[in-house]
Parts: C-alpha cells; structure tokens; sequence
C-alpha cells in the first residue's frame, strides 16, 4: 500500500484519538514517571522505505518490551531456530509478564515475550563483559532500525537499582540449568535492552524491516534471515500484547509488541510496519491511545491478518 493512501487516515485517527486520557504512566520504574503523559505520535513505514508520522515522533524514549522480538530475531539468526528453542518455548502463558515462572514440563521459560524468556534471550547475546554483550545488542537493534541506537543511562540505572523481580527471574534459570550466560552479566544485558532510546520512526522502521522479510527498507541491510520471520511473528501474535493477547489477536490480528513506556510496534507483513507511542497505560499495561490507534487502523483497512482476501 503507498503511503498517500495512509496519511490522511492516520491523521484522522491521530486527532480523534488525542482526546483520550484514560490510564496511568508507569511509575514502577522511577524514570518511567518522569514521561509528558500528553505526547502521542503514530508512525507507519513501508516496506518500499516511505515513513510518514504524526504528532510527538521526534520525541525519544525507552523501548522496553518492545525490545524482545527484535532480540529474538537476533538469537535466532546468530544460533538457529533449534538451539534457541532449547532455550525458550513459545506457548502463551496468562501469566504476568513478569511472573517467576518456567515452563516445568521442558524446563524452560514460556515464550520470549515475556520477561524470563526475554532474559534467557539477552543472555544468547555473544561478549565475556558486559560492554562487549552490549556492543552486541546494540549493533543488532540498530540494524532493525536503521541507525546507531544508544542507551538511557538514566533509564537503564533506575531498572537496575529496582528489577529484583527479574533478578529472582535469572536466578531460578541458572538453577534449571537455562541461562546461557552468568545471571549478572545476562540481566545487565536484558536492563540495557530495554533502556534503548528509540522515538516512534524508529519503531515504524523496526516494524517495517520484519514485515519486509527481514531487511531494513531504509538502509537495505539484512537485520535477520527471511526464515526466521514466522518465528518471530507468531510470538508478536500469540504472546505481544501481556494479559491482552488473546483478544488483540482476535481484534486486530497483527503481529505486536508493546512496553511499559507507552509504545506498540505493529506489523502487517508484506506492507508496512506501524508504531504508537502515549505514556498513559491501561491496567494490563498497555498504552491506552497506542492500542486505540492501531486497533482503529486495523478495523478501517482490514488488516487482521486472518480476514478472508
Ligand atoms: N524493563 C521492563 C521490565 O522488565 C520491561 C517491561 C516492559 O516493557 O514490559 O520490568
């Protein structure tokens, strides 16, 4: 679809839409509280390379969660689908995103959307030092986005002095044998995952290298293999969305992710990638204008990706 045939839509949304201010900003990570509740922007790139946005998208912020398929993507191209599956199933868990649960069956955690798989995840990044496995990460999300990210350092501070929930996380996965490196080295990786600054350009283009087949339509460089797609995709569908995945799948039936910052990154395969950002989260922890966005987007151009062509 070009692009001319988006605008006029997104825009319109983008006005309706502002008028909402239900939610909260996340606060449980003090840095989180400090976001001007009010921004919202929504961008969409093509896989032709074309980006249009409306509203705050020059506005930086953190990527949290919506960090996750990204890394993913980037296990499974550096190690292959069968090692990573050793280290992280993919079956939906209705649980918190950040429960301290495995899988007990296989011993593994549930999916890598949510926090013990994205942590078994972060620790498949290559490096013996914290700034070597952070070079690596970076290098593998900045391929997605098309340009040098950086990390909050700020951000990345606050999530370390508080993540205690994900540290009993990476605890419990050296006891079962799953963390592929030492639990300090592999949570230092996931807090500076998260911290990553991105605006919402820069996610309508990581959006847009997925749904391109894996190459970033900006810069033409490869982010990860064609193969790996389905994989990435599927878990966007099944488990991206926290407690909300079920019905967004069934509403909008895109592939997705979102992050306690107030981003979603979408993705309708083959045309173009979607990313929403507004701080003011539901109680599942959602942004409440992102998901109205894209959802609406979804509705007037029929794109759940299971509806009859
Ligand atoms: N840094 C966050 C955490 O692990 C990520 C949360 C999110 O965006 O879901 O608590």
């Amino acid at each position: 679809m070009a692009i001319d045939a988006l605008t006029g839509l997104v825009r319109q949304i983008h006005d309706d839409l502002a008028s909402l201010a239900d939610g909260e900003v996340a606060t449980y990570i003090p840095e989180l509280a400090k976001a001007d509740p009010e921004h919202f922007a929504i961008a969409i790139a093509t896989v032709d390379g074309e980006v249009f946005s409306v509203g705050d998208a020059d506005v930086a912020f953190t990527i949290q969660s919506m960090s996750k398929p990204f890394a993913y993507a980037a296990a499974l191209d550096r190690l292959g689908r069968a090692a990573v599956l050793g280290r992280v199933g993919v079956e939906p868990t209705g649980d918190a995103f950040n429960a301290i649960v495995l899988d007990e069956v296989n011993n593994r955690p549930f999916n890598p959307m949510v926090n013990a798989g994205a942590i078994a995840v972060s620790a498949l990044f290559p490096g013996d030092t914290a700034g070597a496995r952070a070079e690596a990460m970076l290098a593998a999300l900045s391929r997605f986005a098309g340009r040098p990210l950086a990390v909050d350092d700020a951000v990345f501070a606050s999530e370390s002095e508080t993540g205690h929930r994900n540290r009993a996380i990476a605890w419990l996965m050296l006891n079962s044998g799953m963390l592929a490196a030492a639990p300090d080295l592999a949570l230092d990786t996931y807090f500076r995952q998260c911290s990553v600054l991105v605006d919402t350009r820069d996610l309508a283009v990581m959006a847009a290298t997925l749904a391109a087949g894996g190459v970033n339509p900006r810069t033409g460089e490869r982010a990860v293999e064609a193969a790996h797609l389905p994989d990435v995709l599927t878990v966007m569908l099944t488990c991206g969305m926290y407690d909300y995945a079920g019905q967004w799948a069934w509403e909008v039936g895109l592939p997705a992710k979102s992050g306690v910052a107030g981003g979603v990154v979408a993705v309708v395969p083959g045309q173009f990638g979607i990313a929403a950002y507004s701080p003011r989260l539901d109680r599942i922890g959602n942004s409440v204008r992102a998901v109205a966005a894209i959802r609406r987007l979804s509705e007037r151009l029929s794109l759940h990706g299971l509806a009859a062509r």
